[in-house]
């Protein structure tokens, strides 16, 4: 292993080397150690194991990953040249501590939860497993009655898929409680695994819902359609609170505060795991550009972001940008982010559109080239991740209309096998690409600094001039679930 990682690392400090030279005009620049990459998801891994494993938000786990950032800026900072702070805001919690799904004592499944589903009563459901027949695929009642189903009083069995209201998950929900049913199981319209899904929002609309992985929910379906009888016992309990929890924050002291350049990466992991490369691995990238500026000396200012409740519905970003002064939105320059930079191809935000035919704000293909650059520089193939709102950049395009652009490293199971799971752990993360990706961040950090103000359009924070992914219906803010044909995060309502 070892062999390995020093072959990549030879050949990435020799063209680093080359680059170096390339932009003398950059000023200091001091080196990105694969050390303290390493030390930082170390620790996180760490304080999730200490804390129930995980360090999701409302739980212990990421008050422990808060307190490690300030302590890791306190220390590192002697001559306090970063505003540090933190601001909290207020969230909708949830946590299912109940779920399971049995036909008989012998036959039980782990079903995969549904956030915001409501609970069943305690002690669970039991009734008849019912299914949509032939092939229809409904999104409202009308169109599952239609098809002869009778599904009062039962639970019905439905696969996922597109709606127009923009989800895949709550249409199929509202579909069944429509039509009678007390309980959805939903199973996945793709072979991959499936580690769960969101519901946005609690919606009297629902019933309690879970998820299976498709292979389970074709089984069920077929002996139904056999002739059997499945009388299913369904138990969901899931505790929907708000709880208060924070962004943290550092800026530099120095630099022109009118062309702030911003960077973030969410703090938060889902509940099922440590999240050490979502989002371990961008934690740490950020850090270290932390560690790693002249503070001092920068010509704009730079700001550094550690999102909060960013898997429960990029809550975190969101209570920044809804909340951030006109005056400072006037004087962003471009937000990047980082999250999932661990592990899989090297993805770059498609932020002129070309493969994607998502275009983000003007500038955010100036800060795609000049991560694209690099990466060929080094000889790195670079793959173009979509922007389909799946991180905390969303707000700031869609909301401020700032250019964006960023790093991702890919949500399929080729990409990362252990995506939104337990196996999410240190061992998840290949820290060469965490070094290269930070490489790759530093090197942009530093152009825009330099530059920004030069090659990075900039407009007031009430532009209406872009529309940029249209108006979405439902929107596509957490990336539980892999769209393959469109890389990067996306959808998973
Ligand atoms: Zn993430």
């Amino acid at each position: 292993m070892f062999g390995k990682f020093s072959t990549v690392l030879l050949c990435v400090s020799a063209a680093l080397a080359q680059e170096v030279q390339l932009d003398a005009k950059l000023g200091p620049k001091q080196a990105v150690e694969i050390e303290r990459l390493n030390a930082t998801i170390a620790s996180l891994a760490q304080i999730a194991t200490e804390n129930g494993g995980n360090r999701a938000f409302g739980l212990p786990g990421y008050n422990a990953s808060v307190d490690f950032i300030l302590k890791s800026i306190e220390n590192f900072d002697d001559d306090h040249a970063f505003e540090v702070w933190t601001q909290s805001f207020v969230g909708l919690f949830n946590q299912i501590t109940v779920h399971n799904l049995s036909i008989s004592e012998t036959e039980s499944y782990v079903p995969q939860g549904l956030i915001y589903s409501p609970s069943t009563p305690v002690g669970g459901v039991t009734a008849e497993l019912a299914i949509v027949p032939g092939d229809a695929t409904p999104c409202n009642s009308e169109e599952l009655l239609a098809t002869g189903a009778n599904v009062t009083g039962k639970i019905l069995l439905i696969e996922r898929g597109s709606c127009p209201d923009g989800t895949t998950f709550a249409g199929k929900v509202k579909t069944a409680k429509g039509a009678g049913a007390i309980s959805a199981i939903i199973y996945n319209n793709q072979d991959a695994f499936i580690s769960g899904g969101t519901l946005t929002a609690p919606n009297p609309d629902y019933i309690p819902a879970g998820l299976l992985q498709r292979s389970d929910g074709l089984s069920l379906r077929e002996r139904v359609l056999a002739g059997e009888v499945l009388n299913v016992h369904y138990e969901q309990i899931q505790n929907i609170e708000n709880r208060t929890t924070v962004n943290v924050f550092a800026e530099t002291k120095a630099g022109n505060k009118e062309n702030v350049i911003m960077l973030g990466a969410h703090l938060d992991s889902v509940s099922a795991g440590a999240g050490i490369n979502d989002d371990g691995s961008g934690v740490s990238l950020i850090l270290e550009l932390l560690r790693t500026l002249d503070a001092k000396n920068v010509k704009n200012q730079v700001r550094f972001a550690w999102w909060g409740a960013e898997e429960n519905g990029l809550l975190g970003s969101k209570h920044y940008t809804e909340t951030l002064p006109a005056e400072d939105v006037d004087n962003l320059l471009a937000y990047l982010n980082f999250d999932m930079v661990g592990r899989g191809y090297y993805g770059v935000f498609d932020g002129d559109g070309s493969t994607f035919n998502l275009t983000g704000p003007p500038g955010s293909d100036v800060i795609e080239g000049i991560f694209t650059k690099w990466f060929h520089a080094q000889g790195i193939n670079t793959t173009a991740a979509a922007m389909t709102g799946g991180s905390d950049y969303y707000h700031f395009m869609e909301d401020l209309d700032k250019p964006i652009g960023g790093l991702h490293t890919g949500t399929a199971f080729e990409q990362d096998p252990c995506y939104h799971q337990a196996c999410d752990d240190f061992d998840n993360v290949n820290v060469t690409q965490l070094y290269i990706n930070t490489q790759a961040a530093q090197h942009t950090l530093l152009k825009l600094i330099e530059r920004g103000p030069e090659i990075i359009p900039k407009g007031p924070s009430n532009l209406t001039s872009t529309v940029l992914l249209g108006k979405k219906v439902g929107v596509e803010w957490t990336h539980l679930i892999e769209d393959r044909h469109h890389s990067g995060c996306a959808v998973a309502l």
